[in-house]
């Protein structure tokens, strides 16, 4: 699950990291208000969406007047904001953050990601950060320094202190970027997050120099959500695909794709093989979606809603192989689905393990025209002719 910029920051400043003064708007006018509210005399306007470049699509912009603070908001509230990271889609803003804006001296990028390989989190920092990162770690790899913290001793200042030499820092910014690491690793620990991304972290101020976070990212780990009240509340469903909260709510997992093959399969494993077989017979799936074990007919009816409100589907690729699920129980699933939903377009179904027998037996006695499989393989065939017609 991810959050916004927003969220992040304040949650980083609750562990005593420096972010600029700043609040939410959701209308021009409360921008406004917002601008007043924090003071100062250059203000930033920055989209929240869940992505970013930001910068470079005009979703970021400094201002210099309450007036201008309302006039951005306006022009930013509503619209589709395109970045390379939202795809050709993008992203409605439906808020914007208003934050004091900074005299910026150098930008840095530090990132706790973890690492696949070690299976540890480890610091990724650069003293070339801000909105070229990516650049600079195509061009410049040898420009990005890293840090692998063990779990069991936790990140210790002298590793904080060699990331902050290499990316450059040094004389009174050293201590504070000791604590600042400390802090963000701590936070990530504490709530259970996958990655913590601040890009930039800046060196700001007129006179002493000071550090602080003027972008940051953060996603957590969905599975360990039960016991991260406050992080779940920060979940904003305006983000995500709508049919995938749907099917969550139901208690399946979907994710939609762009081809034009819905599937319907149980267990991730399964879905995947699924996903491999049609992309083998030169198809492309709609979507993954897993029923899990146990899967009701009702389960089984919403499923073919969710993966029906989906325009591009072209035919329905059923994938079963039941151990504690039940053939019998997904066929009546599936007739209660045609029943209900009127379905027009093919059914491809393939039924194997409890109850299979019966579960073909309701298929071929329901009068309506099922396309069965004998195996995987027959299966993703089968649909793939379907879509070619
Ligand atoms: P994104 O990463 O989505 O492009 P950022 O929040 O990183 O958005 O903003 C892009 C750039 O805007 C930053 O690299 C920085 O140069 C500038 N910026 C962001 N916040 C501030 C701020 N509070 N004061 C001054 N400049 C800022
Ligand atoms: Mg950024």
């Amino acid at each position: 699950m991810n959050i916004h910029e927003y969220q992040a920051k304040e949650l980083l400043k609750s562990y005593g990291v420096p972010v600029p003064v700043g609040g939410v708007a959701y209308s021009d006018q409360q921008a406004a208000q917002v601008a007043e509210e924090i003071g100062g005399n250059k203000w930033v306007v920055k989209a929240q969406i869940h992505a970013g470049g930001r910068g470079k699509a005009g979703g970021v912009k400094v201002v210099g007047s309450i007036e201008e603070v309302q006039k951005t908001a306006d022009a930013m509230i509503g619209t589709h904001l395109v970045t390379h990271q939202t795809g050709p889609e993008g992203s409605i803003v439906q808020r914007v953050w208003i934050e004091q804006a900074s005299e910026i001296k150098k930008e840095f990028y530090l990132g706790f990601v973890i690492d696949r390989g070690s299976q540890r989190i480890t610091i990724i920092a650069s003293g070339e950060g801000g909105m070229d990162i990516e650049e600079v770690a195509k061009q410049a790899p040898e420009k990005i320094v890293k840090e692998v913290i063990d779990p069991a001793i936790g990140l210790l200042d002298f590793q904080c202190r060699k990331v902050a030499t290499a990316i450059g820092l040094k004389g009174n910014l050293m201590p504070q970027a000791v604590k600042l690491m400390k802090a963000v690793y701590r936070c990530m620990r504490d709530k259970d997050a996958l990655q913590a991304e601040i890009n930039p972290l800046a060196i700001v101020g007129n006179g002493a120099d000071k550090l602080m976070v003027l972008d940051a990212k953060f996603s957590f780990d969905d599975n360990a959500l039960y016991r991260q009240k406050a992080i779940t509340e920060m979940r904003d469903l305006a983000e995500e695909d709508p049919k995938e909260v749907e099917a969550s709510g139901h208690g399946l997992n979907y994710i939609a794709l762009d081809g034009n093959i819905g599937c319907i399969v149980n267990g991730a494993g399964l879905a995947m093989a699924s996903l491999d077989a049609i992309t083998l017979h030169g198809g492309r799936p709609a979507n993954f979606l897993d029923v899990g074990g146990g899967a009701s007919p009702e389960k089984v009816t919403n499923a073919c809603r969710i993966v029906l409100e989906d325009p591009n589907v072209k035919c329905i690729l059923v994938n079963i192989f039941a151990g504690i699920n039940r053939c019998d129980w997904i066929a009546k699933g599936l007739i209660q689905a045609c029943n209900s939903l009127q379905i027009k377009v093919p059914l491809i179904v393939r039924l194997a393990g409890t109850n299979v027998e019966e579960g073909r037996k309701i298929l071929a006695e329901s009068g309506l025209s099922f396309i069965t499989a004998e195996n995987l393989d027959d299966a993703a065939a089968k649909a793939v002719a379907t879509v070619r017609g």
